[in-house]
C-alpha cells in the first residue's frame, strides 16, 4: 500500500476541483480521484452564463478544464480512477479505486455530486442519447421544429420545457400528478407559453421507436387508460440522485441519500468532509458547489493541523458534529 496521503478528494466537479485548488495551495499535496469521466454535470451543459467572472458566458467543459488546470498548477495530483470502496471506520481512512489501487488518507473530502434520475424503463436505456436525454441545453438543438416531451413537474422540468420551446415546435409536459411541484413563477411562465401543453396524472410506460424515438406510451394513473403520443424526443427532469452509495452504512445520510453535513461541511465521521451536490439538494449551482469545496478544504486543513497536535483519538473525542 502506498504512503498515507494527507488528503484525498473524491470527485472532479466544481466542488472537488475547488477543494483541490485550496488544499494544494495549503501545501497538502492533495490526491484527487477524478473518476473515469472528469468534470461532473457541467460536462453535459453548453453555455454557463451565471458563473461569476465570465460576463460573456463560458462553455461548461471549458470551465471544468480551467478549474482542473488551476488545481494542477498548485500541485493537485489528478488520478482518472473511480473510488469503488471506502473504509471510514478506521483512521487513516482507506479508499480503493476502480484500477485496484488502495490509498490511505488522514482527511477525506467527498465531492461525488449527483446524477439525473432515470425512469428505469428498458426502452429508456435503449434510446438514451438517441432520443432520450436528461439535458435540454445539451440536446435541445437537435429538435428544431420537432415535437418533444418533458417528464416531471418540478423547477427542472419547467426550465427544460421553457428552454425547449426555443427549438421545438411543441413541448408536452407529462406529470404524474395534477399539481406541479415547481415554484409559482416557473409554473406561470410555463402556463403562459403557447408551445407548452400539460398532460396531467400521467406516466410514461414505454418509449416507442425503432432506430429513433417515434413516440411514448402513456398511462393515466387515475383512470388506468393507456394511449400513445407521437413525438421525436423525450427529456427526463425527474430530479437527481446523490452519488453516495459508496458511503451507505458508514456516513450519516438523509432519507434521500444525501450526506448530512454541519455548517462546517463536516460529516458524521470526524475527518471526513463533504461538498457540493452530494449533500446539497437546495442550491445545486456550480458556484455554490465551488464555495462548499472551498469551505471543506479550509476545514480539512484545520483538521489536519489539530490532528498533528492532538492525535486522532483525542481529536475525535472533541469532535462536535451537529447537523443543522
Ligand atoms: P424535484 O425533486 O423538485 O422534482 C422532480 C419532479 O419529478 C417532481 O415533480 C416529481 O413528481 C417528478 N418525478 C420524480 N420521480 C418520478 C418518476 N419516477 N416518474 C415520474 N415523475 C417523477 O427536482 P428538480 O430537479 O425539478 O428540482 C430540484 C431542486 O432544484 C428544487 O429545489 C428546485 O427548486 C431546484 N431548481 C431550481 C431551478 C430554478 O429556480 N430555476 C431550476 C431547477 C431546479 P412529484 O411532484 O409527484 O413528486
Amino acid at each position: 500500500m502506498a504512503e498515507t496521503e494527507k488528503v484525498i478528494i473524491i470527485g472532479s466537479g466544481p466542488a472537488g476541483l475547488t477543494a483541490g485548488i485550496y488544499t494544494a495551495r495549503a501545501m497538502l499535496s492533495p490526491l484527487l480521484l477524478a473518476g473515469s469521466a472528469m468534470g461532473g454535470q457541467l460536462m453535459t451543459t453548453t453555455d454557463v452564463e451565471n458563473f461569476p467572472g465570465f460576463p460573456e458566458g463560458i462553455l461548461g467543459p471549458e470551465l471544468m478544464q480551467r478549474m482542473l488546470q488551476q488545481a494542477e498548477r498548485f500541485g493537485t495530483r489528478i488520478l482518472y480512477e473511480d473510488a469503488v470502496r471506502v473504509n471510514l471506520r478506521e483512521h487513516p481512512f482507506t479508499v480503493e479505486t476502480s484500477a485496484g489501487n488502495v490509498f490511505r488518507c488522514l482527511a477525506l473530502i467527498i465531492a461525488t455530486g449527483a446524477s439525473p434520475r432515470r425512469l428505469g424503463l428498458p426502452s429508456e436505456e435503449k434510446f438514451f442519447g438517441r432520443g432520450v436525454s436528461t439535458c435540454a441545453t445539451c440536446d435541445g438543438w437537435f429538435y428544431r421544429d420537432k415535437v418533444v416531451c418533458v417528464i416531471g413537474g418540478g423547477d427542472s422540468a419547467m426550465e427544460e420545457a421553457l428552454y425547449l420551446t426555443h427549438h421545438a415546435s411543441k413541448v408536452y409536459v407529462i406529470h404524474r400528478r395534477d399539481q406541479l411541484r415547481a415554484s409559482k413563477i416557473m409554473q406561470e411562465r410555463a402556463f403562459k407559453n403557447p408551445k407548452i401543453e400539460f398532460i396531467w396524472n400521467t406516466v410514461v410506460t414505454e418509449i416507442l421507436g425503432d432506430q429513433t424515438v417515434t413516440g411514448v406510451r402513456l398511462k393515466n394513473v387515475k383512470t388506468g387508460e393507456e394511449s400513445e403520443l407521437p413525438l421525436d424526443g423525450v427529456f427526463l427532469a425527474i430530479g437527481h440522485e446523490p452519488n453516495t452509495k459508496l458511503f451507505e452504512g458508514q456516513l450519516e445520510l438523509d432519507e434521500r441519500g444525501y450526506i448530512v453535513v454541519d455548517r462546517y461541511q463536516r460529516t458524521s465521521v470526524p475527518g471526513v468532509f463533504a461538498a457540493g451536490d452530494c449533500h446539497d439538494h437546495t442550491f445545486r449551482q456550480a458556484v455554490t458547489a465551488a464555495g462548499f469545496g472551498c469551505a471543506a478544504a479550509i476545514m480539512a486543513e484545520r483538521w489536519l493541523g489539530e490532528l498533528e497536535d492532538k492525535g486522532y483519538e483525542a481529536l475525535k473525542a472533541d469532535y462536535a458534529f451537529a447537523a443543522k
